[in-house]
């Protein structure tokens, strides 16, 4: 970063913090620009130079895979324009932790890019949205965040996108990293990063996966004895891949077995845990539909990447054209 006012581009994607209710304070839709968010927010200002990107005004339960691998592109080329000292994303939360771990899958650039977002609207008392949004533009003018790769501020903390969830549909507190904790907090303005990563996750080749169809990868969750009918219906429908969200370290109930076998035999099957938090076991259990038969006939394991990651992770790369001893790396790297 130069010794000059870092300069910082809000790339503005829609959701709560961008918000407006209706005159009787309901119905709440995203379509405040992001010079109405820098208003709320004069200490961000005097931060840094804030460019506005209007990249989309949606609900996060719209956006979809094609516009995280564009945001990407759009980051990578102001990283090579070299006018920009960071990176902040303002968006829904409802996807947050998905986008910012896709976005974590694509880049390579090491300027610090930073998602953020609100829980409630700019027209309720307490409205988080400025104060995560200086906490964003202060992690993105912090020398600390250079090379860490994406990251989401929110309620002054500082999560990884391999662990982090919402795991609460109101409060202000919505994210966490289960897996992990945190690994920095702002207080008063001070930047703290005590748990920097080892290492950067590898990037899956974005140039690979934006000239290939986006692979269909299914998610599926088990509840208490369900059948297997959806399984087929995956196979039947010809999607690429598919993860399983199973119980506890990595169990199905036994009637799945035959057909997660073959759909093993026909595509890539990844199983994950419906818990959200832990790694999977390998070896503990024995009985049929446990850890051991799963991976015995050929479903692989997600380690400690949860459904929703998972499903991420398998699309781009089947979509970069990874082999399944590469898929199995892949999902190992995140336990390193
Ligand atoms: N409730 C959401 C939010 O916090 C809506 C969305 O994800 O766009 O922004």
């Amino acid at each position: 970063m130069s010794n000059q006012v870092p300069r910082v581009a809000v790339i503005t994607l829609g959701g709560t913090i961008a918000s407006v209710p209706d005159s009787k304070g309901n119905d709440a839709v995203p379509k405040m620009t992001a010079e109405a968010l820098f208003d709320a927010v004069p200490q961000a200002r005097k931060l840094a130079t804030l460019t506005s990107h209007s990249f989309r005004q949606y609900p996060s339960g719209d956006l979809s895979l094609e516009d995280i691998l564009e945001l990407a592109g759009l980051i990578e080329d102001m990283a090579q324009d070299q006018d920009t000292d960071g990176v902040v994303i303002t968006q829904g939360t409802d996807t947050l932790e998905e986008t910012s771990f896709l976005l974590d899958l694509l880049l390579t650039t090491d300027l610090p890019v930073v998602f953020t977002g609100a829980m409630r609207n700019p027209g309720l008392p307490g409205a988080d949205g400025p104060a995560n949004l200086l906490g964003a533009v202060q992690v993105a003018t912090n020398h600390q965040s250079r090379g860490l790769g994406p990251v989401v501020v929110f309620n002054d903390e500082i999560h990884l996108p391999r662990f982090v969830r919402k795991m609460h549909s109101a409060s202000t507190a919505a994210f966490s990293s289960p897996n992990a904790g945190p690994i920095g907090w702002i207080n008063e303005g001070r930047v703290r990063v005590p748990l920097r990563p080892a290492a950067r996750t590898r990037p899956v080749p974005r140039e690979l996966v934006a000239s290939s169809r986006l692979p269909r990868v299914a998610l599926l969750k088990l509840g208490l004895d369900v059948e297997d009918s959806l399984i087929r219906l995956v196979l039947q429908d010809g999607f690429d891949g598919l993860v399983i969200e199973t119980f506890g370290g990595g169990h199905v109930p036994r009637q799945l077995m035959t057909s997660l076998a073959k759909a093993a035999d026909e595509l890539p099957v990844v199983f994950a845990s419906r818990t959200g938090a832990g790694e999977l076991y390998e070896s503990t259990y024995g009985f049929p539909g446990s850890e051991r038969d799963l991976l015995s006939q050929g479903l692989l394991s997600s380690g400690i990447l949860d459904g929703l990651k998972s499903r991420l992770l398998l699309t781009m790369l089947l979509a970069a054209g990874a082999t399944r001893d590469e898929i199995t790396q892949r999902f190992q790297q995140y336990l390193s």
